[in-house]
């Protein structure tokens, strides 16, 4: 097999490595000035895949010195038993970051835990508070792997302004967050979906293209413009020759001759996002110290 041009490989994982940098440098600061950031990971039951999720978040907050708090609980927690943790953290001031591992049972609605977070600790980026400031444009926390996705496009090409980019997927925690991403990042924006006509006509018009589909090698060359800069978010396991492996939503073999760069999976966005949560908690943190700051000058100041 050919060695993959280099310069063509967006390396999710070397830029995950210098984000995470980043951010040890920046608690090493907090820390001697004696503040330790803190993210709490709430787990609700045992699906497999979210304690391999989980466990990896809590590795990798340790890794660069952020406090760690593992709430594992039971599947048959009541949603009043969630909500009560969640508000108990949301008191904590040691907890900057509140993450709530999803799915969560059937039991529990999703929407209500996610709004009973507080914004200026939803790390994740879901609460309604923070969707509604992306879309105004304002200094929210966002969702990690779009952000991630734009640091790692801001990297690929440089200045994005006036590019077309297409984002194929509109779920609220990748195509519509990065479609709102792009738009603030001055990109000519088209979002395509399920229903969608003509999906490959679509695609073929992008400069940037973000597939967030989660269907094994969708997009294929002929749906690339050559040149195009493609991020692949999918992840999808699949067995081929007896062998299980993990693919994107691009066909990765056959875009690579006409793209002018392209992240491979694994090793693209998946580790991109772990770090963006990394680095949400610390801006979590900031956050919280200037609505503190506030609150203590609106205090002094003459009514
Ligand atoms: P989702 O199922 O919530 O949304 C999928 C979207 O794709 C929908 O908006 C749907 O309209 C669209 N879609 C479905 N079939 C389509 C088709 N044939 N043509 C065009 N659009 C189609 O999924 P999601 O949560 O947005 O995740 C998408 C993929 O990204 C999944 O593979 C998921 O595992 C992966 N993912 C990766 C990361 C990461 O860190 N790399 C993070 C989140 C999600």
């Amino acid at each position: 097999m050919n060695a993959i041009p280099t310069l063509k490989l967006i390396d999710g994982k070397a830029t995950a490595m210098r984000v995470l940098a980043e951010v040890r440098e920046q608690v090493q600061a907090l820390r001697q000035r004696g503040v330790q950031p803190g993210l709490a990971v709430v787990l609700v039951g045992m699906d497999a895949a979210s304690q391999v999720y989980v466990r990896n978040k809590v590795l990798r907050a340790e890794e660069v010195g952020i406090r760690s708090l593992e709430h594992r609980l039971p599947s048959d927690t009541t949603q009043d038993e969630l909500l009560a943790l969640i508000d108990r953290l949301n008191q904590d001031p040691a907890v900057n970051g509140i993450l709530v591992q999803l799915p969560l049972p059937a039991h529990i609605e999703e929407h209500r835990i996610l709004q009973a977070i507080d914004p200026l600790k939803d790390v994740d980026g879901f609460h309604s508070a923070n969707v509604g400031g992306l879309a105004q444009g304002r200094d929210v926390l966002t969702p990690c792997t779009p952000s991630a996705c734009m640091r790692l496009l801001r990297e690929a090409c440089g200045e994005l302004s006036g590019k077309h980019a297409v984002v194929v997927g509109r779920s609220n925690i990748v195509g519509k967050p990065m479609a709102a991403l792009l738009l603030q990042a001055d990109c000519t924006v088209t979002v395509v979906h399920s229903l969608s006509r003509d999906l490959p006509a679509l695609c073929r018009q992008a400069d940037i293209l973000v597939a967030a589909v989660g269907k094994p090698r969708l997009i294929g060359a002929d749906w690339l413009k050559p040149g195009a800069v493609v991020i692949d978010v999918g992840i999808n396991r699949i067995t081929e020759a007896g062998h299980s492996r993990l693919v994107g939503d691009v066909d990765f073999a056959a875009a690579l001759p006409q793209v002018a760069a392209i992240t491979p999976v694994p090793g693209g966005v998946g580790p991109m996002t772990i770090a963006y949560l990394m680095k949400n908690t610390l801006i979590a943190l900031d956050l919280q110290q200037q609505a503190a700051h506030q609150e203590r000058t609106a205090c002094l100041s003459p009514c």
